[in-house]
């Protein structure tokens, strides 16, 4: 019988092994969103939407509907549904693979400032009147309401309430992957000065970061949350799928 598997998704990576995994016979996944944007990329497998009621919620679904794999494969800032995955994964001891996405380190020619949080970056800014670029989706915004002297330009997949955003701030709702050549425009049309990111790691965003050593600009890094203490982890789609592989192996019994 075919090994059924969930997989937390939300990211490149999720959408990855979904697609590896469609004309799989040994495997029958189920994709899950939390519904964090209107319209989810449409998915090649079976999917689901919205959360599950903490690690518990997470565990009762996976024990009743007779799961055998849980793979996490969210964004390296999705701090909870992390810590609910591996709690789950424990309290019902089914096989777990947390992928870790590396994260993005500097290279010759950048000028990144790295800070802990939203906060500390909305004050790495400065005081002088700045054109920021913010790619850190559209939930983080209240830090840089507090700092109101800056020109903003918000790209997120989803439109920020306007309520939530800055005085002097444009909204630009884009979903990535991007290229470099856009992101060189980009940059160049807004006269930006500052980009201010998440150290999200993967290739799908990492052309802006090519587009501001080219010009030059500083970008301020927002750091990762603390990872959970998963033990062994992946680093990609591909080493996902290897894994599963591994593992309907030894049920097998091979
Ligand atoms: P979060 O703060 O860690 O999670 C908040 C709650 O949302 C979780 O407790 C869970 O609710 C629900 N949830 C999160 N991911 C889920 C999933 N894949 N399936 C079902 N429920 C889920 O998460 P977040 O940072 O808001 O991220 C939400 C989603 O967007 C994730 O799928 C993530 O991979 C994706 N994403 C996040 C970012 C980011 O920067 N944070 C960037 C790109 C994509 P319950 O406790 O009720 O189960």
């Amino acid at each position: 019988m075919a090994m059924k598997i969930l997989i937390l998704g939300g990211t490149t990576e999720a959408t990855a092994l979904a697609t590896a995994l469609k004309d799989e016979q040994h495997f029958d996944p189920l994709l899950s969103y939390a519904g964090a944007t209107r319209s989810p990329r449409p998915a090649p497998i079976p999917w689901r939407v919205g959360g599950f009621g903490g690690a518990e919620g997470l565990a009762t679904f996976l024990r009743d509907g007779g799961y055998d794999a849980l793979i996490d494969a969210t964004h390296p800032f999705a701090r909870q549904m992390k810590r609910n995955a591996l709690a789950a994964a424990r309290q019902i001891d089914i096989a777990f693979c947390p992928i870790n996405r590396p994260a993005w380190t500097p290279r010759p020619g950048d000028d990144w400032t790295m800070v802990p949080d939203m906060q500390s970056a909305a004050l790495a800014i400065g005081t002088t009147r700045r054109r920021v670029l913010l790619t850190i989706g559209q939930k983080d915004l209240a830090a840089f309401r507090a700092a109101p002297q800056h020109a903003y330009l918000v790209r997120s997949v989803d439109p920020p309430a306007p309520q939530t955003m800055p005085p002097d701030a444009t909204s630009l709702p884009l979903r990535g992957p991007f290229r470099l050549d856009d992101e060189f425009a980009l940059l160049t049309e807004h006269q930006i000065e500052i980009i201010v990111t998440k150290n999200s790691g993967g290739r799908a965003t990492e052309p802006k970061l090519e587009a501001a050593r080219r010009h030059g600009l500083k970008v301020i890094m927002v750091e990762r949350p603390p990872l959970p203490d998963w033990g062994e982890s992946v680093e990609d789609a591909d080493q996902a799928l290897a894994w599963l592989h591994a593992l309907a192996s030894t049920k097998r019994g091979e």
